[in-house]
């Protein structure tokens, strides 16, 4: 029978809730545990897919088209474990279905409630993910204790003890000590008002784990113990990284997180090995090279708007023994100063996913730039439509070449809304989502980077490159080197002629692990690695020259 942890946080949001519960997926698995994850958002929206990146951060999207919050994405960067929708659960999801079955007729009678239709709902969808072949489910639930909208969740959490028993579950409640400069101490009362809350509730933690700034003395430590009603061991630091975030099971590791929920859970696991992870570590503290990719987006202010794009760039560093310093470059400023004045002195250009009009004119400068200084450059989903529309305008010469998401009546709509698409009403879910094959063009740069001919991305857009104009790309240099196996839909166009021009319609860094990066974002950054030494050899070039003149 599976056994269960509840992950629950305390004091202010953003505390990490989604790494750390990652973090305990791996050491979970690390000691040979098969091991389920899962997430529970409080908000009424079905799932994230149709909400701003402003509000949200980044919508990750699984292989089954779920779209859901970012936390899953930490959960597959660190587990090996399956996700599919089963794994993320909104409130609106969760009311969603109650209200279908109630219209079926399956409550016929009742009075639907809450407690315990809301209740069992959410216990239903914990309950789906402990199958016989898994060992542990990982169940983290969004937003803060005290939070009005997260209670059905927390009662469903504190029943479901009592329906599989108490020695079947594990409650660990993740909280903020924080340190107050002017008193000179870390301060516990946030914490033990926090667990009071969840005690009102009916939950007691088990563990307890303190993000701080700096190290949790052993009297605060006690003191929250005794004030928490949990073990003083079962009191964990957890403190802020100064490297990176795959740090975080390291210092739970220090901790003896995973003994602790072995022992509590009565589990059977074998040692823990991570020594492969602790040599990525190492790679990250101590890199040999270094390279600066520019990311042009229009969503730069918020820093979780494209956290998979800017973690996949990390894993292609760690690969490569590199640094990637990524600047961030908001698409508009592109357009207000220029780009030679924006990406001055960059290696590499990526232009991500997005949405919509804004920013538009400065990711295809941005592009632009790329293309004509041989400039390393990677265009994922809208980065690939603003390759297409920058190609159309200033090689194909078609200057009023447009995306009709842009511009439904421009004359040449280079990019246009898929066939499927366009009988859609409901805006929720109804993308060209998940994962799709892709076949790549032998010999494309794509295919040298993929090492194979038949590959598998996830998609989320509803347009695309426009048929109609492929001869006349080709003719001027564009070679469509990946499609859709039928051959209709374009997948990954290149640039013949420039070291390093790649753009896929689908949305590579979803798949991209810190201990196996995507070959797409290696090849990136490997070609600006390529293009700094090139820099850094004509840069010495000119000043022998200029030195060779001055002697002269
Ligand atoms: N807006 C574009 C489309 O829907 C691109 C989507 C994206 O970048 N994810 O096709």
């Amino acid at each position: 029978m599976a056994k269960h942890i509840f992950v629950t946080g305390g004091v202010v949001s953003s505390l990490g809730k989604g790494l750390t519960s990652a973090a305990i997926g791996m050491l979970l698995e690390r000691r040979g545990l098969r091991v389920r994850l899962q997430k529970f958002d409080p908000y009424l929206n079905v799932d994230p897919g149709t909400m701003n990146p402003y509000q949200h951060g980044e919508v990750y999207v699984l292989d089954d088209g779920a779209e859901t919050d970012l936390d899953l994405g930490h959960y597959e960067r660190f587990t090996n474990a399956p996700l599919s929708r089963e794994c993320n659960y909104t409130t609106g999801k969760i009311y969603q279905a109650i209200i279908e079955k109630e219209r079926r007729g399956e409550y016929l009678g009742k009075t639907v409630q809450v407690i315990p239709h809301v209740t069992d709902e959410i216990k239903a969808a914990i309950r789906q993910l402990a199958t016989d072949d898994v060992d542990v489910v990982i169940s983290e639930i969004g937003g803060t204790v005290g939070d009005i909208e997260g209670l059905p969740f927390l009662e469903a959490i504190r029943q479901f003890a009592l329906d599989v028993g108490k020695q079947n579950c594990l409650y660990i409640h993740l909280t903020l000590v924080p340190y107050l400069k002017a008193a000179g101490e870390a301060k516990t009362k946030p914490t033990q008002h926090s667990v009071e809350r969840l005690r009102q509730i009916g939950i007691q933690p088990d563990i307890l784990i303190c993000r701080t700034e700096r190290p949790l003395g052993q009297e605060e430590a006690a003191k929250i113990a005794l004030f928490c009603n949990v073990e003083p061991r079962a009191v964990i630091e957890e403190r802020d990284k100064e490297f990176s975030i795959y740090e975080v099971p390291l210092s739970l590791v220090d901790h003896h997180l995973d003994e602790l929920i072995v022992e509590k859970l009565h589990l059977r696991a074998k040692p823990l090995d991570i020594s492969d992870w602790r040599q990525m570590l190492q790679r990250i503290i101590h890199p040999a090279h270094e390279v600066t990719i520019a990311v042009v987006g229009k969503y730069i202010r918020h820093h979780d708007a494209y956290k998979s794009v800017y973690e996949a760039l990390d894993h292609a560093g760690i690969a490569l023994n590199t640094r990637v310093v990524i600047r961030k470059v908001e698409a508009e400023e592109v357009e207000q100063e220029g780009a030679d004045k924006v990406l001055s002195g960059i290696d590499g250009v990526l232009v991500p996913g997005g949405f919509g009009y804004r920013g538009l004119a400065g990711k295809i400068e941005a592009i632009r730039f790329a293309r004509e200084r041989q400039v390393p450059f990677l265009g994922i989903c809208l980065g690939l439509q603003c390759a297409v529309i920058e190609f159309a305008r200033n090689v194909v010469h078609l200057p009023d070449a447009n995306s009709t998401e842009m511009d439904a009546n421009c004359r040449h709509p280079v990019v246009c809304l898929l066939d499927e698409q366009s009988n859609i009403t409901h805006l929720g879910g109804t993308m060209r989502l998940g994962s799709y094959p892709c076949v790549l063009v032998a010999g494309s740069k794509a295919h040298q980077a993929y090492g194979s001919l038949l590959v598998h991305e996830r998609h989320r857009h509803r347009y695309e490159f426009n048929n109609q104009y492929r001869q006349q790309f080709a003719a001027h240099g564009m070679l469509v080197s990946g499609t859709s196996p039928d051959g209709r839909l374009v997948e990954v166009i290149e640039l013949r002629d420039h070291p390093w021009f790649v753009a896929v319609q689908c949305h590579p860094e979803f798949q991209s692990k810190p201990t196996k990066a995507h070959p797409l974002f290696r090849a990136l950054v490997q070609a600006s690695l390529v293009k700094r030494e090139q820099k850094k050899a004509e840069a010495g070039r000119a000043r022998a020259a200029a030195s060779a003149a001055a002697g002269a």
